[in-house]
């Protein structure tokens, strides 16, 4: 079967290289590094996988540690420049942002409402997109893993449709691709519920062992 030419576009598609991610245990040659910049984009990505019978993977910052992100001869898409905030909402206390904005952009314009995210990891390098597929925890006790802050999200799926996911709309999408490590569609954007910012102490309780008894 004859391949279809790699889009014409240097900027979408860069050469395949050796990569690897945060843990550096694997590493792979991949075919491509594509990086798209609109949703359009993206739709040929998959397009161009699928004609071509290419895999693909998705990568955020790549600090996962057991290369999540990348498969050799495959298309890794790097989503770092799709970092929009769509829309903050003050009143619904709602934020719908594009998953390769990362947790420090995120802050920059939540902090100065008084609002955040109940559940993200300590550090704010993490994309969105690899926070969602992770399905993180953080350090408070108070909040559960952040799929339960997740009101919505739109997933480019295998198809090259772009659905729309909530707890009413494909529940079982949205329950599978939140912790599901970016193996069921390339995960766009996200509405997520935001809480008050809150001042939170850090405590430490030392306890000491007893002397050993003879
Ligand atoms: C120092 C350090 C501290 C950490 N602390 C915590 C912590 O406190 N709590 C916790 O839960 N985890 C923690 N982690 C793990 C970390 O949260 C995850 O590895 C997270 O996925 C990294 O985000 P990333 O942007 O680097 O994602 P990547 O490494 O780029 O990707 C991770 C996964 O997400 C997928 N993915 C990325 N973007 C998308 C997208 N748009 N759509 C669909 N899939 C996508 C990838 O395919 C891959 O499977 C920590 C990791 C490190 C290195």
């Amino acid at each position: 079967m004859e391949t279809m030419p790699t889009p014409t576009k240097t900027d979408l598609f860069q050469p395949g290289k050796v990569v690897t991610d945060w843990g550096r245990i694997k590493r792979a040659k991949v075919e491509s590094i594509a990086q798209p910049k609109s949703e359009e984009d993206l739709r040929t990505i998959v397009e161009h996988a699928r004609k071509n019978n290419l895999k693909i993977s998705v990568r955020g910052v790549g600090h996962n540690a057991v290369g999540q992100t990348f498969l050799e001869n495959g298309i890794m898409v790097d989503m770092m420049a799709l970092n929009q905030i769509i829309e903050l909402d003050e009143n619904k206390k709602t934020l719908r942002v594009q998953c390769g904005a990362t947790w420090e952009q995120v802050t920059k314009v939540l902090e100065p409402k008084r609002l955040g995210v109940s559940t993200k990891q300590e550090f704010d390098v993490f994309s969105i997109g690899g926070s969602l597929a992770a399905n993180v925890h953080g350090k408070s006790i108070d909040y559960p893993a952040i799929i339960s802050h997740v009101l919505s999200f739109r997933i480019l799926t295998a198809d090259g449709e772009i659905l729309n996911v909530s707890r009413e709309e494909h529940p079982d999408l949205f329950r599978a691709a939140i912790g599901g490590w970016g193996l069921l569609g390339i995960i766009v954007d996200v509405t997520l519920q935001l809480v008050d910012d809150r001042v939170v102490e850090k405590s430490e309780v030392v306890y000491m062992s007893s002397p050993a008894r003879s």
